[in-house]
């Protein structure tokens, strides 16, 4: 299976994108396939054959659209791509459609506006008709592009939004052209039954209403362009003691950059000399500046504040951390939330069903009324009030914002299925080690039976070798103390969740672990029972260390929790979600911190493999998040319906989880659950509002309101109120940009 991403021209609206979807799917190979009306993006996963990518263009072709495969480099061209739609043909159709209303209603409106006695319509009605013809044809010719491609759709028989546009704008246009070539054979009145201004006006509202959509859809893309701009154009460099400056695209691994105050980081890199405090909001959401020094990592796009840095260039291009997290962003937009998919089965048969009931509309009202401008008149208010597009946006346009939000405060969202399946979060299970705790590990005491240097000697060469935040612990401390790693060892393993065994050149047997590694390899501890006692109560952690099967001494290690680890686990209570912690450690000192932050549940001594199935039974209760740090977690991550890892800041692309926590403020996790109710709310508002427009609106519009209220729509409204619920659906969806997720205090 491979998922390719294609590039989908020429949709106008959920019908569209419907239909594109329904040929793709509908091809053999093909086993998913959605699409984006927002980002014009296609992900099909099929078996990746030729034959099947083909057949795949050539459907989507058929049915009218164009298609390309997404370019790799189009993070970059998005940069320069200012789609912005033009003005200047709104205002001509504005001016030209007044001119004519001016002209058709305005002396029939208001008493005594001036018209040219030429014009008069019962005296000349055909200048009166011609001059209208005249004004509505530009505007028409202004507006082809609905014409063009509804008609197209039509005759292809995926008839789409812009295909009920043509209808009924050329209905009116047609009508009113008959009426003009009637003139000569009828009575003088026949001037007022003209409908060129219908034709007109609905044409220049929907085009008013397109342009006002598409600037508010710009702006949900403004998370990625925000995200893209981060990073300079140009870097400094230094060669031969000289600095240049260079396109930031033209930057190698290993070239030697400078920084200086004020200037943004070009590209992940490594500093080398000089210090700085190195602000990381735009990418991570903490406000906090990071100081940095000498071997600390550096990601492109935050800012450098007060010092000069000389950095070594780690990644370029699309191995850097921003172009990743832009990456996902991008990725999780142009993917569809489980709950797009009622208003995409309504989308797909939504403009047939319109355009039956145009048609029943119009033969009930010439049965009924006999009368063709009535008829005319809910033909027309039919089709154009009809609104596809705000069932189609309602979505994705939450999504986009949603997912832009979350960005912003630190949270990358996979995809918009992990965005909904958080909103019904019931049970979150933290990692401790790391997640809940600080994860930097430090060593308090030592009790040893032999030379306490030689002890920490051990201890350190074997923990040398593990990068377990207990074994950075004990090398740390041997550092500190400025004890050497004496030993080498012939044989090394890591035995998971329990500890190390080593082998010596001798023939030396250690193990460095926890008790239970020690019991089960048949060693005695007893003689630090009473130590390890008083430890574990404390809520530490313990290393063994044992030589050739006999116990050498026991080291003891603390961790701090988060300063906001239990506030955030009493706001979850609040919300009704069960904590859970689940950790590798001993049970004593679960239990201390455990009891510490108040959680729900602790599982201890649970080995990494297990942690799966534990996540697995708590899904009986309902909605699982796993919190973890993506590392030895990456099965309960997996197994969670969402699994949220906490990044480093620089390790973006965790596979196994669909979150991504861009800094480990547990703070993030309270916010990606807010995040998720926030938009899922903002995604049924906007459902709600699109289905009952159109339920409300299309029954008005055929004139069901007429008979006991003498109320029929104008067509003109008709476009109005057509483009106006567009409109309102993006309007909503953008106003989630503004919520605070957290409230602060
Ligand atoms: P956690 O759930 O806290 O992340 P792990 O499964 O990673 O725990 O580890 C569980 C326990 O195994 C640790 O608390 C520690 O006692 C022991 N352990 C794991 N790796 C090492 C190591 N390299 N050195 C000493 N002890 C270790
Ligand atoms: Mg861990």
């Amino acid at each position: 299976m491979t998922e390719k991403v294609f590039i989908i021209g020429g949709m106008s609206c959920a019908a569209c994108s419907a239909s594109v979807e329904r040929v793709t799917k509908r091809i053999d190979g093909v086993t998913s396939c959605s699409v984006n009306l927002t980002t014009s993006k296609m992900n099909v996963e099929f078996d990746g054959t030729d034959e099947t990518q083909e057949k795949i263009i050539s459907a989507v072709e058929k049915a009218g659209f164009t298609i390309r495969q997404e370019q790799k480099e189009k993070v970059e061209t998005l940069k320069t791509d200012k789609k912005g739609s033009s003005k200047a043909p709104i205002v001509a159709s504005f001016v030209l459609c007044g001119l004519l209303l001016y002209v058709s209603m305005g002396t029939m409106m208001i008493e005594g506006l001036p018209l040219p006695s030429f014009l008069n319509p019962d005296q000349y009605p055909y200048n009166f008709a011609i001059i209208q013809m005249l004004l509505t044809i530009p505007i028409m010719f202004i507006g082809r592009k609905f014409f063009i491609n509804g008609f197209r759709s039509l005759f292809l028989l995926h008839p789409n939004m812009d295909s009920l546009v043509a209808i009924g704008s050329s209905a009116s246009f047609i009508y009113s052209l008959y009426i003009v070539f009637s003139i000569p054979f009828s009575h003088h009145h026949i001037a007022h039954e003209l409908y060129f201004e219908s034709a007109a006006v609905v044409l220049t509202f929907i085009m008013l209403g397109k342009f006002l959509e598409n600037r508010n859809k710009e702006k949900t893309k403004d998370t990625i362009k925000k995200l893209m701009s981060l990073s300079p154009d140009t870097a400094v460099i230094v060669k031969d003691n000289k600095e240049t400056t260079v396109k930031t695209s033209e930057l190698k691994i290993d070239d030697i950059v400078v920084i200086k105050p004020g200037a943004k980081i070009p590209t992940d890199c490594v500093v080398i000399k000089g210090e700085s405090s190195v602000d990381e909001s735009m990418l991570t959401g903490e406000s906090i500046p990071v100081n940095k020094a000498n071997g600390d990592n550096l990601t492109g796009g935050s800012l450098n504040c007060d010092g000069i840095l000389y950095a070594k260039v780690t990644h370029i291009g699309e191995d850097t951390t921003l172009h990743k997290i832009i990456k996902i962003v991008e990725d999780a937009q142009g993917k569809k939330a489980p709950i797009a998919k009622i208003a995409d089965k309504v989308a797909g048969v939504f403009v047939p069903t319109v355009i039956a009931i145009a048609i029943v509309t119009a033969i009930v009202w010439i049965i009924v009324s006999g009368d063709t401008s009535l008829t005319l008149k809910a033909f027309v208010s039919v089709l154009v009030i009809a609104c596809p597009c705000a069932l189609g946006l309602a979505t994705p346009t939450a999504i986009m914002v949603g997912t832009g939000l979350g960005a912003s405060n630190g949270i990358l969202i996979k995809s918009g299925e992990a965005l909904e399946r958080a909103n019904n979060t019931k049970v979150i299970v933290f990692d401790k080690t790391g997640t809940l705790t600080k994860g930097k590990m430090t060593v308090d005491n030592v009790f040893c039976n032999i030379d306490k240097e030689e002890f920490i000697s051990i201890s350190a060469s074997i923990e040398s070798l593990s990068e377990h935040p207990v074994a950075i612990a004990v090398c740390e401390y041997s550092n500190e103390n400025n004890i050497e790693y004496k030993n080498d060892f012939a044989e090394f393993k890591n035995i998971s969740g329990k500890g190390l065994y080593a082998l010596g050149y001798n023939g030396d047997e250690y193990y460095c672990g926890n008790k239970r590694l020690l019991d089960e390899n048949g060693i005695y501890t007893d003689e630090f029972e009473s130590q390890a006692k008083k430890i574990l109560l404390e809520g530490k952690t313990i290393v063994y260390l044992s030589k050739n099967g006999k116990a050498l001494g026991i080291i003891s290690i603390s961790d701090t929790l988060r300063d906001e680890a239990k506030e955030v686990v009493s706001k979850l209570k609040t919300m009704n979600i069960k904590t859970v912690m689940l950790t590798g450690d001993n049970n004593s000192s679960a239990e201390y911190i455990g009891k510490q932050l108040g959680v729900d549940k602790i599982y201890s001594q649970v080995l990494p493999s297990e942690k799966a199935d534990v996540v697995e039974s708590l899904k009986s209760e309902g909605t699982v998040m796993m919190v973890g740090d993506g590392i030895n977690d990456s099965p309960a991550l997996a197994t969670a319906d969402i699994g949220a890892a906490v990044s480093n800041g620089s390790d973006v692309a965790i596979e196994s989880a669909d979150i991504v926590l861009m800094n480990s403020d547990l703070n993030c996790v309270l916010k990606s659950v807010i995040l998720s109710k926030l938009t899922i709310r903002n995604i049924k508002q906007n459902l709600f509002w699109a289905f009952l427009y159109n339920c409300i609106g299309i029954p008005i519009a055929a004139g069901v309101l007429y008979p006991i209220f003498g109320i029929l729509l104008n067509p003109m409204y008709a476009g109005v109120a057509m483009s106006l619920s567009s409109v309102c659906v993006v309007g909503n969806a953008l106003r989630l940009r503004t919520k605070k997720l957290i409230k602060k205090g």
